[in-house]
């Protein structure tokens, strides 16, 4: 098999051969047909996540080793099956669920493997798509995409999925209300083609990119803000009648974070989705006094993942623009991706 690899912490990914990989026990092989690149993957080429406040986290410390394999936009074919693997024959087409948990502890039995102390998440932990072969190792992370375009069907993986779990936790707004979307790139934007299909409220996104705001119109946002003028908050207490009820912070940096903390109304809810990095100072009396609520939230579940794939297939969440490229330019996509030069989702094909 071909692996495009992290040799060497943010310098570029080298291409290194080695046998197929067979599968052991309910271990399944797919021979990738496409790998979506993420943002994310850039903080694990670099090694590192920026905590704020001068502190970080290391791939190295969370126990990645050098070579590896990112990817976690992964789809492909069933190529071999171990003996144990039920439920899925040769020649399947699925998208792999990549945030896997150890099976085991009291998370993971709920449900919510991405909690897991332990996990065994593809292309963040273990090898992933940026390859021409990945090990899956279960078959219940096989997911059905039927009559959805292979190339775009592998972005729900990370990108859609992330959308849509942090859109869930929005789930609760009413038709008069406002949800405040900060941040129109490719998760961002995800996030405004389908909220209709899961928030009742009107959708305002803000973003510093004139360009972003025109595809955010265009993907059915009601109104755009430019978060980098120093009207932009008092646009939003305007168009909202007193505050957003619920804000998602797709960038994560301190002023976004700020930005969408700012513009909420009594009772309302932020959602912190983007790594970009930084930390964000909070009143402690506003919280109480303003009663808000404050999520994380990082990616989806695998149950929330068959939600997504669901609305999908319905026809309920519109396409996101696509660049396919071949395998062999990784390193100019997440170049690319780092100067901010991709507008939705570039997919590489080995
Ligand atoms: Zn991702
Ligand atoms: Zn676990």
């Amino acid at each position: 098999m071909e692996s495009y690899q992290i040799v060497e912490w943010g310098a570029p990914l080298e291409r290194r051969d080695y046998p197929d990989p067979e599968p052991r026990g309910t271990e399944v092989l797919l021979k990738v047909d496409a790998c979506g690149v993420c943002h994310s993957d850039l903080h694990i080429w670099d090694g590192y996540f920026d905590l704020g406040d001068g502190n970080r986290i290391t791939l190295a410390d969370r126990g990645v080793q050098l070579p590896f394999t990112m990817g976690h936009e992964i789809i492909g074919e069933v190529a071999a099956i171990g003996p144990e693997a039920d439920g899925v024959a040769i020649g399947d087409k699925r998208i792999a669920y990549p945030w896997i948990g150890c099976g085991d502890c009291g998370v993971c039995k709920r449900g919510e493997e991405l909690l897991c102390m332990t996990p065994v998440t593809l292309g963040t932990r273990r090898a992933g798509g940026y390859a021409d072969h990945v090990i899956v190792p279960h078959p219940r992370y096989l997911v059905d995409y039927e009559g959805v375009p292979t190339e775009l069907a592998c972005t729900y993986a990370c990108s859609g999925l992330t959308a849509y779990s942090a859109l869930r936790k929005t789930a609760h707004l009413g038709e008069d209300d406002h949800l405040l979307i900060i941040g129109a790139g490719g998760v961002g934007l995800n996030a405004v083609h389908f909220a209709p299909a899961v928030v009742k409220g009107k959708v305002i996104v803000a973003d510093v990119d004139g360009t972003k705001l025109g595809a955010a119109r265009q993907a059915g946002a009601a109104e755009t803000v430019d978060n980098s003028q120093p009207e932009a908050l008092a646009s939003i207490m305007e168009l909202t009648g007193g505050g957003a009820a619920a804000a998602i912070d797709f960038v994560g940096m301190p002023a976004t974070g700020k930005f969408g903390i700012d513009a909420l109304r009594k009772g309302g809810t932020m959602v912190s989705v983007g790594l970009y990095g930084g930390s964000l100072p909070l009143s402690t009396v506003l919280l109480p006094l303003k009663m808000l609520n404050i999520h994380g939230s990082y990616v989806g579940t695998l149950e929330e993942m068959h939600e997504l794939m669901a609305l999908v297939k319905d026809g309920r969440v519109p396409p996101l623009p696509i660049e396919v490229r071949p395998l062999d330019q990784a390193n100019s996509a997440l170049n690319d991706l780092r100067a901010g030069n991709v507008l939705g989702r570039v997919v590489l094909k080995p």
